[in-house]
């Protein structure tokens, strides 16, 4: 079995819950194409050109298919839930086209497939209730069986957006906002942690929503609630959440930072723009004020607390003025690091429709510019670790050199370090380089 994964994070999960599935049906993952059985990709649309990107691939997978014929080639994730039919019609050679909600479906429909019992399958409809990732059950079912889990894992507590933003496909390609049970995502939590997990991220498109939008019955509490919930399991020694919305924002859950010792003082709080008027046209529903005075309440509970956000630039009717005011924020806030990206149309999205688009050439100036002054400010920010000791869980060890990450979800690099640690074990470390993108220490001799 072969995946090739177009990436989000949301993405990512999805690839892993289909190599859980697949693995217990007795599919071993490949490296490469070459001799798969199956080779399966699983898309994202959210960012890139995506769709143009999977239709090359699978004309690409045209003559393997032709060589052997016995091959089952599948698409799964957004764009297979956008454009089913598209590839339905312009790709006769794919066996499988399962949408965001029905991964879960992938055993049997390659069974199927496999028996002959059908010669395609198709599966993207929405489901109204959480599809609960089914490895969980399966784990708790032969906890010996699965391969090791490593150290760090997402759990994924809630499906679907209800923002709607304008520039967006999630709504369209992964459904209306759903929770997940707290009872399912504890146990899931459990299960991991009694495997050797060390660090859970909470994974959904707008976590910090959680338990107040289209709740299933057993949904009864607040995000803030949840984190309380989770971090009081047993041998969990990192907790992390991803991603959030400012609006959605609460009082309480800036507390969270404050009161739960595990919660790592890290927060991706996608700003987007620092201009009103673009906020609005990206129906953001939040203001350039109330996200920075959200921003000085969250730094009052937590001061040491790393803020990292997402910009885009050329927004359609993104002006200089619109643009320096992107500056401007990024000037005031200092974010520790940031994802910014140009502008570009994705469908069945209503702002690809505006007619006002930034030219190219101008999205690419407006893009260096902001990258140049964020890479400055990282520059700036991570010498600040300079002389301090930093907690740093260990991520690999090769020849001697450690890497690892901060609380603060910076990378660090040790020299000298000892063979035997393990990857989720946790060392003290004195800073003494900084980079824009990494530090560099000394493990503490005490350790
Ligand atoms: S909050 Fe906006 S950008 Fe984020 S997933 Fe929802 S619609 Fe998309």
């Amino acid at each position: 079995m072969y995946i090739k994964t177009f990436g989000c994070q949301m993405n990512e999960r999805d690839s892993e819950i289909i190599e859980q599935l697949l693995a217990q049906e007795g599919y071993v993952p490949t490296a490469e194409p070459e001799g798969a059985d199956v080779i399966l990709i699983n898309t994202c649309s959210i960012r890139e050109k995506a769709e143009q990107k999977v239709f090359s691939l699978l004309g690409a997978l045209r003559a393997e298919k032709a060589n052997n014929p016995s091959l089952l080639l599948g698409v799964t994730g957004c764009v297979a839930q956008q454009e089913g039919e598209q590839i339905r019609d312009r790709m006769p050679h794919v066996d499988l086209i399962v949408g965001t909600q029905q991964i879960y479906r992938l055993p049997e429909m390659l069974e199927r497939l496999r028996q002959r019992v059908t010669s395609k399958e198709i599966a993207t409809n929405m489901e109204t209730s959480f599809v609960i990732p089914p490895f969980q059950k399966l784990l708790a079912d032969a906890p010996l069986s699965p391969a090791p889990l490593g150290f760090k894992r997402f759990v994924t507590i809630m499906q679907g957006c209800d923002n709607f933003c304008s520039y967006c496909v999630v709504p369209g390609t992964r459904g209306r906002e759903i929770s997940r049970p707290v009872a399912d995502i504890l146990e899931e939590v459990e299960i991991l942690v009694n495997q050797g997990v060390r660090e859970i991220t909470l994974l959904g498109q707008n976590v910090n929503s959680y338990g107040t939008t289209n709740q299933v019955a057993a949904v009864q509490v607040t995000f803030p609630h949840l984190l309380r919930r989770v971090a009081s399991i047993k041998g969990l020694r990192r907790l992390r959440f991803t991603t959030s919305h400012p609006k959605d924002l609460s009082e309480d859950l800036m507390r969270c930072f404050a009161e739960i010792e595990i919660l790592c003082p890290h927060f991706h709080l996608p700003v987007q723009s620092g201009s009103n008027a673009v906020l609005q046209r990206m129906n953001r529903k939040y203001t350039v004020e109330s996200y920075l005075e959200k921003v000085t309440a969250l730094r009052a509970h937590r001061p040491d607390i790393a803020l990292a956000t997402d910009i885009i630039v050329g927004f359609p009717g993104e002006t200089e003025a619109d643009f320096q005011a992107t500056m401007d924020l990024l000037n005031r806030v200092r974010f520790h690091s940031s994802f910014s990206f140009k502008y570009s149309d994705r469908p069945h999205t209503r702002s690809a429709g505006f007619d006002d688009k930034v030219a190219e050439e101008e999205k690419s100036r407006r893009l260096s510019v902001f990258q140049n002054r964020q890479d400055h400010i990282c520059f700036e920010r991570n010498s600040e670790y300079i002389g301090k000791e930093v907690d740093v869980m260990v991520e690999s060890v090769n020849n001697g050199e450690l890497k690892g990450r901060t609380p603060s979800n910076h990378i660090v690099h040790c020299a000298g370090a000892d063979a035997h640690l393990l990857p989720g074990e946790i060392v003290p470390v004195q800073i003494d380089q900084a980079g824009k993108h990494s530090l560099k220490g000394i493990i503490c001799a005490k350790h």
